[in-house]
């Protein structure tokens, strides 16, 4: 039976324990495993898929972590990190090197923005930036020497929505690597690889894991061969997942469907509120028809995700009143959380950024970024209503 994502997300397959088996994955809390035979544990230091034998290379909770993902996400496999920087910089650092050219989407993940340059500088890699949904502009970035294309379904913090068959496509003609981070999509609304993408990043800290209690990253792999050799780098990087934070992803995981649909329509319902508020002259989210992504997004995906943002008319100081008169909202950093938080990207996310790249991103003085929980839309048009008054 072909089984959807949102009944693969519930059911784990577990192992026998003599006639019964537990409902819930264990978790493996242990550093090192035991071999009885020497020729299987040589075996299983140099290869993902052979018997568990050290926490850096591998662990049975973080194995069921990296499977259910790998799953959901339409992968062969996938390899669990510490955070979401780590798998990002596990297939970064992996794939390139000095002398190689990456052609990046322009408005980035505030510390993806900071690695690249960091790549840019000291790493002898060379960057070209293009808009997230020109094909043209890709192909005509492309050199010899490039060898990773790296994009995101659905970018901090104004929401631009990446071409992701166009842009794919056009990788996979020519023979590079794409990469796409999905953290703000996730596998329930965008499932990358069947857009023809290579690898999919995220950053598990947000809604997979879902309830701010875990920092953890994710890599899930369209082939093998790329499997193995970012597995291999990823353990003599020591970019490992915990067990524990690996458990509480997964326990996350069986209700990021529900979770996600309440996170979809209170933004609809705040993103059009705000849209009609005279104190407000933009909103940024795709599933409004003044988006410029409002089109592509309606074909890719079926809703748009909890994060948003919107540009007060009195700029930076009514950005900071705002942000010191709301009461339900937390003023946090992340998100994909159940609780809404808000914050300023200028000062806070993007702070590393001059105001040249600020501009690349779409981030104004006075922005304001939401991301939006699953609390009762009222109560949060409420508590916005009366900071934004
Ligand atoms: C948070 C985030 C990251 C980084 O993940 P960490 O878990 O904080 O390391 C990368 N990409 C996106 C889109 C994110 O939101």
């Amino acid at each position: 039976m072909e089984l959807r994502p949102e009944t693969r997300a519930v059911h784990h397959a577990q192992p026998d324990l003599d006639g019964s088996r537990p409902i819930s994955v264990p978790i493996y809390q242990t550093s090192g495993f035991v071999f009885d035979d020497p020729a299987v544990f040589a075996d299983a230091m140099g290869r993902p898929d052979g018997a568990f034998v050290y926490g850096r290379l591998g662990n049975p909770t973080v194995r069921a972590l990296e499977d259910k993902l790998a799953d959901l996400e339409g992968g062969v496999a996938a390899v669990a990190t510490g955070s979401g920087m780590g798998a990002i910089n596990c297939v970064l650092l992996g794939l390139l090197s000095p002398g190689d050219h990456l052609v990046s989407q322009k408005a980035i993940y505030g510390g993806t923005a900071a690695m690249i340059n960091e790549l840019e500088r000291r790493f002898g890699v060379t960057v070209t930036y293009v808009p997230e949904d020109d094909p043209d502009a890709l192909r005509a970035a492309v050199r010899p020497e490039t060898k990773l294309v790296y994009l995101e379904t659905l970018a901090n913090p104004v929401l631009q929505v990446a071409d992701l068959p166009g842009m794919c496509a056009v990788a996979r003609e020519l023979g590079i690597v794409s990469v796409v981070d999905n953290t703000f999509a996730t596998p329930m609304l965008c499932r990358p690889i069947e857009h023809g993408a290579d690898v999919v990043v995220h950053s598990t800290t947000k809604y997979l894991s879902g309830h701010t209690d875990v920092v953890g990253g994710l890599a899930v792999f369209a082939d093998d061969a790329l499997h193995r050799k970012i597995w291999h780098f990823s353990v003599e990087l020591g970019a490992t997942a915990d067990p524990f934070a690996s458990w509480l992803t997964l326990r996350g995981l069986q209700t990021l469907h529900l979770r996600m649909e309440r996170h979809c329509s209170n933004t609809r319902y705040l993103a059009t509120r705000l849209a009609a508020h005279p104190a407000v002259t933009a909103v940024h989210w795709p599933g409004l028809p003044s988006h410029p992504s409002y089109e592509l997004a309606g074909k890719l995906l079926p809703d748009f995700g909890g994060v948003f943002s919107f540009e007060l008319s009195g700029g930076r100081p009514a950005g900071e009143k705002f942000m010191s008169s709301v009461r339900l909202a937390l003023l946090a950093p992340s998100l994909g959380g159940v609780e809404t938080l808000v914050m300023h990207p200028a000062t806070t996310s993007h702070r590393s950024l001059s105001s040249e790249e600020l501009a690349r991103h779409g981030i104004g003085e006075g922005t304001i970024r939401l991301a939006v929980g699953i609390e009762h839309p009222e109560d949060l048009w409420s508590d916005i209503e009366q900071a934004l008054s």
